[in-house]
């Protein structure tokens, strides 16, 4: 039997919940949302789920600002508890990032978003343990955090249902025939209709994309977070921080257990099939990072590597989302590429591709990201070069 709904949403990471939350809030709509595995099986499970407002392209900042507010006070605005903690964001880069760095505090201040270039005295009283030895420039925004990446997805995804939205797990879909206004899904649970479609598959967009003759612009790539513990005790309210001085721009967060989470935002290794994707990290990793963070935090010298996975990018060739409906394919939809830092853009994103799907203007605007900008030569390029930084 063919089950009906006004919308379909594929994959259930932080994307495709936050949009079927947002849906299923607006009231009116029959809301399915389809998840091969379970909620939060995919890239968002691996997230070090850094929610800071610090970015360079305007887009994005205004998505991030947006969404910090959510993250913020979560229970209130969406319900359930996500795990925020506020610490503070401080960036380290070489000193040819100090102008860049400036313009866009500039802007960012503009919007009332609270970012400043610091001294070194004045980063080391926030955080003791670095080292400014070797830093052109330190900037700090003062309101981002962290949260909980699992609680997140499964908060969006509970709220969708208790709004009356229908989520099936275990549910792959193997194809989608497009016929005029009512579009087609086949899954290995079944056949299910709907004349809007949202694809928020992540790295698996090229599968979708295959379905139905389109080729998304991004690329796959394996990264790894590998978590150290030192002896020095590492305050929860740690600021992040940003070393854009490392050719691997790293980044490390606090997390409970008095272990550090270090990720990296650059290219990372090629990843073709990201149903490939191990979890093993090599020792030539930890030891390279470890010289990194030793650098940066003297302290870091002898750490203990206590654990490390790897997760997937979705790269776009400006390292920025598309999102938007896909061109000649009327109620169809797409949220692919978020390039390493989509999580903290979700709450926004979720919400504005709800409005445009039911035909409202959205609150924060989403068109920047259409896929159509390629063509257009009007891509997003951020100031501080490559990188999940944008
Ligand atoms: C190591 C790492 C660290 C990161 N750290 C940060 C950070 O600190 N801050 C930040 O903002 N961003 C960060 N990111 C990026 C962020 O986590 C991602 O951009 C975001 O989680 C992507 O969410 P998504 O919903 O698009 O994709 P996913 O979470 O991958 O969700 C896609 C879902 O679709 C499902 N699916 C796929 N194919 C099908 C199909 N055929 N049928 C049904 N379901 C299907 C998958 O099972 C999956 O659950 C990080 C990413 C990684 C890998």
């Amino acid at each position: 039997m063919t089950k009906t709904a006004d919308v379909i949403v594929i994959g259930g990471g932080v994307i495709g919940t936050s949009a079927a939350y947002n849906l299923a809030k607006a009231g009116g709509q029959k809301v399915l949302l389809l998840e091969r595995g379970d909620i939060c099986s995919g890239g968002t499970a691996k997230s070090c789920a850094i929610v800071r407002t610090h970015y360079s392209v305007e887009a994005n900042m205004v998505h991030a600002v947006e969404s910090l507010k959510i993250f913020a006070d979560f229970d209130n605005r969406v319900g359930g508890e996500v795990g925020w903690r506020r610490t503070g964001y401080l960036i380290v880069g070489p000193e040819s990032h100090q102008e860049p760095m400036e313009t866009v505090f500039r802007m960012q201040n503009k919007y009332g978003i609270d970012t400043a270039v610091l001294t070194a005295k004045e980063a080391a009283e926030k955080h003791p343990l670095l080292s400014f030895h070797d830093v052109g420039v330190i900037g700090y925004d003062s309101q981002a955090g962290y949260v909980d990446p699992y609680l997140t997805a499964t908060a969006f995804a509970n709220r969708a249902k208790a709004l009356g939205a229908e989520i099936i797990t275990g549910t792959e879909v193997t194809g989608i025939t497009l016929d005029g206004g009512m579009k087609t899904v086949q899954t290995n649970q079944g056949q299910f209709q709907a004349p809007q479609i949202l694809m928020a598959a992540g790295p698996w967009t090229h599968d979708l994309g295959k379905m139905i003759g389109v080729q998304f612009p991004y690329v796959n790539s394996r990264h790894k977070v590998i978590t150290l513990k030192v002896n020095t005790p590492y305050q929860l309210d740690y600021p992040i921080v940003k070393d854009l001085t490392t050719e691997d721009k790293i980044y490390f967060r606090s997390e409970t257990g008095g272990v550090v989470l270090v990720g990296t935002g650059d290219h990372g290794d090629p990843l073709d099939d990201p149903d490939s994707l191990r979890d093993n990290v090599d020792m030539a990793h930890v030891e390279r990072i470890g010289a990194l963070m030793a650098n940066r935090m003297p302290s870091f010298s002898d750490a203990q590597f206590t654990a490390g996975w790897t997760g997937p990018y979705d790269i776009t060739p400006d390292w920025n989302p598309i999102v938007g409906g896909v061109d000649g394919h009327d109620g169809l939809y797409v949220a692919v590429g978020f390039s390493g830092h989509g999580f903290k853009l979700a709450p926004t994103i979720g919400e504005s591709l709800s409005q445009l799907i039911l035909g409202q203007p959205p609150r924060v605007p989403i068109d920047m990201y259409r896929m159509g900008r390629f063509a257009e030569g009007k891509t997003l390029h951020g100031a501080y070069g490559i990188g999940s930084i944008s």
